[in-house]
């Protein structure tokens, strides 16, 4: 959990650091300290809507467990934002899901530049590290770079990438890859794809073709359809992430770069308004910044 706190520092004395000092200073849990609460909320990309709620409930636990003590009303808010957290869906929601059997497949959907490729990196290495037999295909074809790009991850972490040229179609790459999946027993395949969202009608086409030939070779998968969005954008990610909920069904989301805002309230937006699982945070850019979500840790890395 080092590397956790020390990707979560910039947050921890932004938003984290603000919440504490404005429980070190209050006098009474009135009406004023319940307003520069939501504030402070609001100023860390929790979102409005989500900051009132949270400053609703606890409103309410504070009355009934008649918290007057700095300590108390302390334990009350870390206590009300991981349940939040957590009553939004079930527990085991955040997790990532795989096959039972056969090769697992996560989709990977996002815009250029959020993070989508370093994450399928750094994933591909943890799961190689695992002794698991992982495989990338390089489905973004569109933009230039791309493929390299993972090809380069490719080499970092020594995993195989099925690869065609630029402007190939995608879908014809996923097939190789699934075929190449399912011959040679590999446990897990990572596709990245190209996250096109000015032409949304492209982009619903290119990703249900995509889907088609990956659920005609395997019918259960894609286990996981992943959602790359940047924490440093804040409710900018929001906007991508509704858009990118009309082109296609999104299993979780992958909040990259937490490590480069002081803001790191946007976890708490995606889950209220959104209702969709953060499953996977980045926290860097090497290859072992990368952790599973976990609401406990994260709440308690930022305030405690
Ligand atoms: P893609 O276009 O979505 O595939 O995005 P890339 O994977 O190419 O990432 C874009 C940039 O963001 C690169 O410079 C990455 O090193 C950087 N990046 C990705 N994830 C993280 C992260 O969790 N933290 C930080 N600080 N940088 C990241």
């Amino acid at each position: 959990t080092k590397r956790y706190e020390r990707g979560l520092a910039k947050s921890r004395k932004g938003f984290g650091a603000k919440i504490n000092a404005l429980l070190a200073n209050f006098r009474s849990v009135d009406e004023d300290f319940f307003e520069e609460l939501e504030e402070t909320l609001i100023e860390a990309d929790v979102g409005f809507e989500t900051a009132m709620k949270i400053s609703d409930q606890l409103r309410d636990e504070v009355k009934f467990q008649n918290a007057k003590k700095k300590a108390d009303v302390s334990d009350v808010i870390v206590e009300k934002l991981v349940d939040l957290y957590e009553a939004e869906g079930e527990n085991e929601d955040n997790q990532l899901h795989f096959a039972t059997q056969g090769p697992t497949v996560f989709l990977f959907v996002g815009v250029n530049g959020v993070g989508k490729t370093t994450t399928i990196g750094k994933l591909a290495h943890r799961y190689q590290a695992a002794g698991k037999k992982v495989l990338m295909a390089a489905a973004d074809t569109f933009r230039a770079g791309a493929i390299e790009q993972l090809v380069e991850w490719g080499k970092r972490v020594d995993v195989e990438v099925v690869r065609k040229p630029e402007k190939s179609d995608p879908a014809a790459v996923v097939f190789e890859a699934v075929k190449k999946a399912k011959e040679e027993d590999y446990d897990l395949l990572l596709v990245d794809t190209a996250g096109r969202l000015q032409n949304k009608v492209n982009l619903m086409n290119e990703l249900e073709k995509i889907q088609r030939v990956i659920t005609r070779e395997l019918p259960d998968a894609p286990h996981e359809v992943l959602l790359a969005l940047d924490a440093t954008t804040g409710q900018n990610a929001l906007t991508q992430a509704k858009q990118f909920g009309e082109v296609t069904k999104v299993s979780g989301i992958v909040l990259t770069k937490l490590d480069g805002t002081a803001r790191g309230g946007i976890v708490l937006a995606i889950r209220n308004e959104l209702h969709l699982p953060v499953k996977l945070v980045g926290l860097g850019e090497q290859m072992d910044d990368l952790r599973d979500f976990n609401p406990e840790e994260f709440v308690y890395g930022l305030f405690k």
